[in-house]
């Protein structure tokens, strides 16, 4: 095989799935690549192999030929939902890099927009409002890539992607047989969905349905529509919209920046908890050594016979305010947000995860109540 651009290396077991022969990829090769370098947090040792794939055909190619070989792979978009260990990957990275969008008018003000994988997820969200197109502005300011989107039903201020999703094209990797899957066969739920640490599929492009003539989609969190001066359920300009989340977001440390170390983070790490209503009693009554005058503890419907807790809020009252400084100093909450665990500069994922341990133990003791990560791990545990 003969590779097109870039530093190439000889990516000796790949033959074009397509000819069975050798083919050229356009994809760049790389050994021993830091993987910190490639998420937010900073974290993760190196790649046996690092592969950019900058077409789709590229990208099913490398998946293809690792999975016949057996060959672990990790499919990775800007890393901004992954924890890495120090050890690194020692397989195949793929970074899914393809790029391009277009709209299809489909008439009575809905709009299809597809997009590759490898797009910027922000960006999109930017070209759409300023295209006059409604729908993503609330989930303006998530760091990643579009493909990622579905992995875990991103989702903020009031909206997640099983809302605008229509559909996506993947590459199964049980079947090596690109096809189209609709939103609802993807299992998206809460932060979660059948793509998930599965590693199941490779996401090559998504199709959302989104509203022309500039207005956002209801407004439907409570802080948000105080901030826009409207109620909940109200319409804004999409822009206004996108502004507003952006100036929430910034305030909570949640757009990146990479001169404030409060966004070498993850995102948020734990999950909101989702508990049995049978098992709310007991936690209410724990709580009660924590509550201040006059509060209730946060809670909101989970789902059938289910309550959905504030992971931040339990956390906080469990004794880790924001700031708290981990093992060594060199990891810490993030001084904006309890739900953000950060690299303070120099720290290793060990320091991370120790700090996410004493995090849930502290939880665990005072509540009663277990914490689970939102991001995916790699070649490391909690
Ligand atoms: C500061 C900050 C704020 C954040 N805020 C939010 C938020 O408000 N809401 C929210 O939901 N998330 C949030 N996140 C988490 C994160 O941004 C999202 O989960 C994002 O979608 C991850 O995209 P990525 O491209 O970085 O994926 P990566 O971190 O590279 O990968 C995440 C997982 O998806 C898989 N994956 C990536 N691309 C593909 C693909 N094309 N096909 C199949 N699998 C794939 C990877 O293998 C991995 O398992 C935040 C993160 C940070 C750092």
């Amino acid at each position: 095989m003969r590779l097109a651009i870039g530093r190439r290396l000889p990516l000796a077991t790949v033959t074009s799935s397509q000819t069975g022969t050798e083919d050229t990829v356009n994809a760049v090769v790389r050994d021993g690549i830091s993987l910190a370098a490639c998420t937010t947090l900073r974290l993760g040792g190196p790649a046996a192999r690092f592969v950019q794939g900058e077409r789709p055909r590229d990208i099913v190619d490398v998946v293809r030929a690792a999975d016949a070989a057996g060959e672990p792979l990790l499919v990775l978009g800007a890393g901004s939902n992954l924890v890495i260990g120090d050890d690194g990957f020692d397989g195949t990275v793929l970074r899914v890099a393809n790029s391009g969008r277009g709209c299809d008018r489909l008439g009575d003000g809905l709009v299809q927009l597809t997009v590759e994988a490898g797009e910027n997820w922000d960006q999109t969200v930017a070209w759409t409002v300023a295209e006059g197109l409604g729908g993503l502005e609330c989930l303006s300011g998530i760091p990643g890539l579009v493909g990622a989107t579905p992995v875990q039903n991103v989702g903020a201020y009031g909206v997640e992607i099983a809302d605008l999703l229509v559909s996506v094209d993947l590459l199964d990797r049980s079947s090596g047989q690109v096809r189209t899957v609709q939103a609802d066969a993807l299992g998206l739920e809460y932060r979660n969905s059948v793509l998930k640490g599965t590693d199941s599929a490779v996401v090559l492009r998504a199709r959302f349905e989104l509203r022309d003539g500039g207005a956002s989609a209801p407004i439907r969190y409570a802080e948000l529509a105080r901030l826009l001066g409207v109620g909940v359920g109200d319409r804004v300009p999409a822009a206004e919209a996108r502004q507003a989340v952006l100036d929430l977001r910034t305030a909570k440390g949640m757009v990146l920046d990479a001169a404030d170390h409060d966004t070498w983070s993850a995102g948020s790490f734990f999950t909101n908890p989702v508990i049995e209503d049978t098992e709310l009693p007991a936690v209410l009554l724990r709580a009660q050594s924590v509550l201040r005058p006059e509060e209730t503890m946060p809670s909101w419907p989970g789902g059938i016979d289910r309550t959905k807790l504030s992971a931040g809020w339990l956390i906080e009252r469990a004794g880790f305010p924001r700031g708290y400084a981990g093992p060594g100093g060199k990891v810490g909450l993030s001084s904006r947000h309890t739900l953000a665990l950060t690299n303070q500069g120099g720290a290793s994922t060990a320091d991370l995860l120790e700090l996410a341990r004493e995090v849930c133990a502290g939880v665990r003791a005072v509540f009663g109540v277990e914490l689970h990560p939102e991001p995916v791990f790699v070649n490391c545990v909690l």
